[in-house]
């Protein structure tokens, strides 16, 4: 693994917010500063296609990044992008119950509006 990517890594790992890739990059950046935000992108997809880092879409907004280890899914807020963490614990279970089938994956995104954007 590069220095680069390992710092990338450590990064994403090391926070808890579900960090954009240019917040990412601007951490790199304090850490290595020669580094390049293409840089940042292209160890970014190698390391979602690696499985050590999860990717979370969301919809009209910079995709963000998130530590794969624990299991998790997302709230995402259709107003502001947030992300809110989910333990969904024995869901698998239960779809392995409503399908017959010896599931062993799934992806699942949750929308709503968050507590923020409700106050408005
Ligand atoms: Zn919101
Ligand atoms: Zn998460």
């Amino acid at each position: 693994m590069t220095k680069q990517r390992k710092l990338i890594k450590d990064i994403v790992y090391a926070s808890y917010k579900h960090p954009t890739a240019e917040e990412i990059f601007e951490s790199a950046k304090k850490k290595m500063p020669s580094i390049a935000v293409g840089t940042v992108y292209r160890n970014l997809t190698l390391l979602v296609e690696s499985g050590e880092v999860r990717k979370i879409d969301v919809p009209n907004a910079p995709s963000k990044y998130d530590r794969p280890q624990i299991p998790h899914e997302h709230l995402i807020c259709k107003n502001c992008g947030a992300v809110a963490d989910v333990d969904l614990v024995g869901l698998l279970d239960v779809l392995k119950q409503k399908t017959c089938e010896e599931v062993i994956e799934y992806k699942l995104t949750m929308y709503y509006v968050c507590p923020k954007c409700k106050n408005f």
